[in-house]
């Protein structure tokens, strides 16, 4: 079994996309065992985001990301690493394929409705930026 970090970001939460979203990666068979709604601030969302930290766009993603209220999820099942990447689709919704999350909502390269961990060692980290080991379920 494998968890995978997911934020809903706040133009998602803002567009009422967050039940969608949740619903893509449930279909996938992708279990919810955390989740808490916050709004980010720009400490958390530069250390979220700090291996991008020399990106030209680096700072206007964490303007956006600390913009309004976000949804952090942890999914669990086999392989779920990879399955929310595939769920969510291209970092470029123009480039995302439809029936991804970002090919069928996305507005652009930044506004691109949810975050996921692209690795099993980035996703501990990410974990452990939004989550304690309480607020984690078994069931
Ligand atoms: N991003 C952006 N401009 C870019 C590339 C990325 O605003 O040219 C934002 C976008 O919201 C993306 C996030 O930065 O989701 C993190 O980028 P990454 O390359 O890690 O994409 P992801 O892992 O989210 O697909
Ligand atoms: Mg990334």
């Amino acid at each position: 079994m494998e968890q995978s970090l997911v934020l809903i970001k706040p133009d998602a939460v803002q567009r009422g996309l967050a039940g969608t979203i949740i619903s893509r990666f449930e279909r996938q068979g992708l279990k919810v065992v955390a989740m808490k709604m916050l709004h980010l601030d720009k400490a958390l969302a530069q250390r979220h985001y700090a291996i991008h930290w020399d990106k030209p766009f680096f700072n206007d993603l964490v303007k956006f990301i600390t913009s309004s209220p976000i949804i952090a999820i942890i999914f669990e099942g086999d392989r779920a690493i990879e399955t929310v990447r595939q769920t969510m689709g291209a970092t470029d919704p123009a480039k995302a394929k439809s029936g991804t999350i970002r090919g069928d909502f996305g507005l652009n390269i930044q506004h691109n409705l949810v975050h996921g961990s692209d690795s099993s060692e980035t996703a501990k980290k990410e974990i452990s930026l939004f989550f304690t080991p309480e607020e984690i379920f078994d069931y």
